[in-house]
């Protein structure tokens, strides 16, 4: 329990709560797919637990850029962190109306909003030497270098694919709307945070903020929102119900518990834990976890009850 008594849980959803596959993207499509997830977060509600909710963004933001580049000839163009910040808007839209929808349908009277949320990067850390994430569409080479020179953009060549802008991906430090997150949370409403892992900024000498073009893991973003919230629990939320040891291969084994040890344990071998995928989550939970945190489980939305019962999902706990 935190100071006020009540339980406290960050649930972080993963793209899969509001893409489903290559044949449903659409803006309808994404709110029925949030529309089930949200379902198991209101089931949540129900149980008795106080939720900050935070979500994937970079299929939206993609499609954001796409229309950008396609548009640019007439239109201004969407700078990276504006992306992040209409992706925050629109999906907190769908998660914000579905949740509040099925609230009602419990009779439960709890508000549920959406914050649009800065999360600050260090201008000094070592990811910005090193831009990986690829971000936009595919370019000739002859635009990419135009694009360089112009825009100061980072391009690479993609394993003969065509060349593409990269970002850096910086670890989140701090979320800066913590205090309106707590403050709405000990209102009681279910507070809608950090989306697609926070808009990146970096504060000046006086603590003024600038967006910068970048990618924040939501994971990591999540894992900081819940230490900085000191939840009881952090929920990940993605596409398989557990998580494996050597996941994909004849020896793949489904894990109902690890504890935080182990866990680092796992990761260190190199071997389990997907880079990019899972084990940004792992490394997430052993965050959280080395920093305090109680509790950590990751399943999938349609597992969220059962998980929390203790019937299925990967338990995460401290030593
Ligand atoms: P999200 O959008 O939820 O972050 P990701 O695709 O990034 O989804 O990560 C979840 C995926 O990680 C799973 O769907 C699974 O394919 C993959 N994965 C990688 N390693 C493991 C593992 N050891 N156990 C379970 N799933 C794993
Ligand atoms: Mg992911």
């Amino acid at each position: 329990m935190n100071s006020t008594g009540r339980k406290v849980a960050v649930v972080a959803i993963g793209g899969n709560s509001l893409i489903k596959d290559s044949a449903h993207q659409t803006v309808e499509d994404q709110y029925a797919a949030a529309n089930e997830t949200t379902y198991h977060i209101a089931q949540m509600v129900r149980m008795g637990w106080e939720i900050a909710l935070t979500h994937g963004n970079g299929p939206q933001v993609g499609f954001i850029l796409r229309r950008s580049e396609l548009a640019r000839h007439e239109l201004h163009e969407v700078p990276l962190d504006v992306c992040g910040a209409d992706t925050q808007g629109a999906i907190g839209y769908a998660l914000q109306q579905t949740l509040r929808n099925h609230l009602l349908d419990m009779r439960i009277a709890k508000p549920v909003v959406t914050v649009v949320t800065q999360v600050e990067v260090d201008p000094n850390d070592p990811a910005w030497q090193n831009p990986s994430k690829p971000i936009g569409s595919f370019m000739t080479e002859e635009l990419a270098r135009e694009r360089r020179e112009k825009d100061g953009w980072n391009v690479i060549e993609d394993a003969g694919r065509g060349w593409r802008r990269v970002v850096a991906s910086p670890f989140p430090k701090r979320v800066v709307e913590l205090d309106v997150v707590q403050l709405l949370l000990d209102a009681g409403a279910v507070v809608i945070t950090v989306g697609g892992g926070g808009i990146p900024v970096v504060a000046d000498e006086k603590g003024h903020l600038r967006g910068v073009a970048a990618v924040i893991d939501k994971d990591y973003a999540s894992g900081l929102l819940a230490s900085s919230l000191n939840a009881d629990l952090l929920l990940i939320s993605t596409a398989v119900e557990k998580v494996a040891l050597h996941f994909g291969t004849p020896n793949q084994r489904w894990l109902d518990h690890m504890t935080l040890s182990e866990a680092k344990r796992y990761l260190a071998e190199g071997i389990h834990f997907k880079k990019g995928s899972m084990a940004p989550k792992i490394e997430a939970i052993i965050d959280y976890l080395e920093r305090g945190g109680r509790y950590a489980i990751i399943t999938n939305p349609e597992n969220i009850e059962r998980a929390l019962n203790g019937e299925t999902g990967t338990h995460i706990t401290p030593d």
